[in-house]
């Protein structure tokens, strides 16, 4: 019983000048197709009136749950035009995944697996003329399923009534000219996530309690945070958004092991995989800040790199902390984009873009 969005909405495939102006410059996250899913929930009738209809504003009492105990989880993943025309989403049954797991977490609603992906379906299918072209750079339609609660009730209980959608945005390269190391803060006041908390979830609340840390880094002249564990302030955990990978002169692949406090990367898992395949060998455990600052002192990281579906792989060239400043690779050559990290980067977009054999299974046509 897939939902069934019926389809007869269909975006106007003849070029209009607001949509060529947005897939000429995609920016990200600014600019949103013409339609949406929405379904709705109630414990009394669970699921129902699921459908695609007009990107709008969503009418929510002003009581609604969501607005003022933040009872919200959401997903992000990208759909990809290939070079027959054809429109991929690379690993949606993951983000799918992810979705139950925040939404046990923050006690909503599932939305089973093939109806997420139907969703991202039928909304990618409205608004097929909204995916860049083929060969326009590291074009996508980013996708933005997410879900709040609806319920007009002040009291502190899992809400009995629950809005699912998902949204769209054409998003351009992350870097216009090709890949640029992005800085990073290295806080060791703000905690992102602690032990039991909610930190492998994908909820909104999360990323509210990182924008101080984030309006630090900026201060310190950095574009990025990295976390380190809540109980020894030790550990590193992750960015504000992305994943972190470290490459060793002898070809090693760390990542931080997955603490609980930590979220699963869809690339994160995607990069391990490709990694080993490429004859890496990968450890995933747990690496020490003073192991990241000490092996960039002594060459033995010889690169470090972030991973998420927004950024790709994207390198790291310095790391900052209240007493201390690195830089970290070869910035005199290839944008200083490490080979390692480059490699990785060519390799994950050529399979998402379907360039190379998909010998994982990992692409769902939509
Ligand atoms: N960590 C956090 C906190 C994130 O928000 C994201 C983006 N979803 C990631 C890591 C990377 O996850 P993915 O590779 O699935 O985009």
């Amino acid at each position: 019983d897939t939902w069934d969005f019926g389809l007869e909405l269909r975006s106007d495939p003849a070029t209009t000048a607001a949509r060529t102006a947005v897939l000429d410059k995609p920016g990200f996250g600014q600019a949103f197709t013409d339609h949406m899913v929405v379904a709705s929930w109630s414990a009394d009738r669970g699921w129902h009136d699921q459908r695609v209809t007009a990107y709008a504003p969503l009418k929510v009492s002003p009581a609604a749950a969501v607005l003022h105990y933040a009872q919200e989880i959401f997903e992000g993943l990208k759909a990809y035009r290939h070079e027959d025309g054809s429109v991929w989403a690379f690993r949606p049954d993951r983000n799918a995944a992810r979705f139950t797991t925040s939404a046990e977490r923050l006690a909503l609603p599932k939305v089973p697996e093939q109806d997420f992906v139907a969703a991202l379906r039928a909304l990618v299918t409205a608004d097929e003329s909204w995916v860049p072209p083929y060969g326009s750079g590291e074009t996508s339609l980013y996708l933005r399923p997410y879900m709040i609660a609806t319920e007009a009730a002040l009291s502190v209980r899992p809400a009995r009534e629950v809005l699912f959608g998902v949204i769209a945005s054409p998003a351009g390269a992350y870097f216009a000219t090709g890949p640029k190391p992005v800085s990073i803060w290295l806080s060791t006041t703000s905690i992102r996530a602690t032990p039991g908390g909610t930190g492998a979830a994908k909820c909104g609340g999360n990323y509210a309690a990182s924008l101080a840390a984030l309006a630090e880094a900026t201060e310190n002249g950095c574009d990025q945070v990295a976390y380190v564990d809540a109980v020894e302030r030790r550990w590193l955990e992750e960015s504000g958004s992305m994943n972190l990978f470290f490459v060793y002169a002898d070809g090693r692949i760390v990542t931080p092991e997955l603490s609980g406090s930590i979220l699963e990367g869809v690339t994160r898992s995607s990069v391990l995989q490709l990694a080993a395949d490429l004859g890496h060998p990968v450890e995933q455990r747990r690496v020490s800040a003073d192991e990241w600052r000490d092996g960039v002192r002594t060459g033995e990281i010889t690169e470090a790199f972030a991973s998420g579906t927004a950024a790709v792989i994207t390198p790291i060239g310095r790391l900052a902390w209240p007493d201390g400043d690195l830089t970290i690779g070869d910035h005199t050559q290839d944008h200083g984009v490490g080979p390692v990290t480059a490699k990785l980067r060519t390799t994950l977009l050529d399979l998402q873009y379907g360039r190379i054999p998909d010998q994982h299974g990992w692409l769902t046509r939509l």
